[in-house]
């Protein structure tokens, strides 16, 4: 068996060990007799599972008492609905900060369901930086602002999270929770879907403060209503147990890793290989990001023709590299580098670039 170098921006890369744990419990989990899939949502033994991962991204993100931890479906997607279904009052404003397509999904969604507002966007930029404090209008009585902290199409990321006054801050973190230490309480909801960072597609991890329970209108569709799965557990109804628990298995690998604070560290390393390898190249790979807004986990960049791009996926397809094709929105190249993504991988297509420069 060989592994490919797998650069998928999502579904992406799991840790080969957290595979290999899976296999071998595939047909008998801890001793039942069945796997993991077989069993009832309300068994002791897939309960203890769903505690664990809850218990588990709690310790690894230093998430306070004061917050929910939910696990839902729908994905990031259904998110861009529920924050304004559940946070958005018919008196108030909700303020969408546009750093991407991810973002401006969301505030299309919120549109639908109240008063939106745009405080900053970088669209006229192509979305090849993130706005500065300055940029921002924030008049201080929004029901919340929203960001999406990592631009996974365009390869941008916040370095320092925006000062918003007293109103809440909601994040989409899909493309980079749990890749460095965050504040979260600088966040009133925090949410991911699983498929990046975390593990599978099917699980949308929702961090959420409690305060913000009481925002949600009653008459709210009972699956759409935060509360409902507050109160349960994330077990009111049939949740999406095996995602569920390879999630637990990845954010037990991660606290093997030595927690966030490692990943991060490794997460530095690997981009810099690539962006060394785009700013060494005498233009001949152009980046995307402005320097100062360079995601860490997507890694966006250009060569001169569509042509030469073309040539160059080609051969890395044939080098036995995954996913290297930018977005369909905007073509070019992207790297997806997120934390299951081995450095020696990073290494591979570094030297590639190099020798595909040098051939070229
Ligand atoms: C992938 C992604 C989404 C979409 O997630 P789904 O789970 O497919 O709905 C939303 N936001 C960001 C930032 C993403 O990277």
């Amino acid at each position: 068996m060989k592994r490919a170098y797998n650069f998928n921006a999502g579904p992406a890369a799991l840790p080969l060990e957290v595979l290999q744990e899976a296999q071998a419990e595939l047909l008998d989990f801890g001793g039942t007799g069945m796997s993991i899939m077989e069993l009832s949502h309300r068994s002791k033994d897939y309960d203890a599972v769903h505690g664990r991962a809850q218990e588990l991204l709690r310790k690894l993100m230093g998430i306070p008492e004061e917050y929910e931890v939910l696990f839902l479906q729908g994905g990031a997607s259904l998110q861009f609905s529920m924050v304004p279904l559940n946070l958005l009052a018919e008196d108030q404003t909700a303020n969408y900060i546009l750093t991407g397509s991810w973002s401006e999904k969301a505030l299309a969604e919120a549109a639908k369901v109240g008063q939106t507002k745009i405080g900053a966007s970088g669209k006229e930029g192509k979305y090849s930086r993130i706005p500065a404090q300055e940029e921002l209008a924030i008049s201080g009585d929004e029901a919340y602002v929203h960001i999406t902290s990592n631009n996974t199409i365009y390869g941008t990321q916040w370095k320092e999270f925006p000062y918003t006054k007293e109103v809440p801050l909601v994040a989409d973190m899909s493309s980079d929770i749990l890749s460095k230490p965050i504040e979260v309480s600088q966040f009133a909801l925090i949410y991911a879907g699983a498929q990046k960072n975390l593990g599978p597609s099917g699980v949308t991890v929702v961090v959420i403060h409690k305060d913000l329970l009481s925002r949600s209108r009653e008459d709210l569709p009972t699956m759409l209503n935060y509360n409902t799965h507050a109160k349960a557990r994330s077990l009111y109804n049939t949740p999406p147990t095996f995602g569920i628990y390879l999630l637990g298995k990845v954010l037990s690998w991660v606290d093997r890793k030595g927690g966030v604070e490692a990943i991060a560290r490794q997460n530095e390393l690997k981009a810099r290989l690539l962006y060394d390898a785009i700013d060494q190249s005498d233009g001949f790979y152009r980046g995307h990001a402005e320097a100062d807004s360079r995601s860490l986990m997507n890694v966006t960049f250009n060569l001169a023709t569509e042509e030469l791009e073309k040539e160059f996926l080609a051969e890395a397809k044939e080098a036995g590299f995954v996913g290297l094709g930018g977005h369909r929105s905007i073509g070019g190249c992207r790297a997806s580098i997120y934390n299951a993504v081995p450095v020696q991988a990073c290494e591979a297509l570094r030297d590639f670039m190099a020798a595909f420069k040098a051939k070229h």
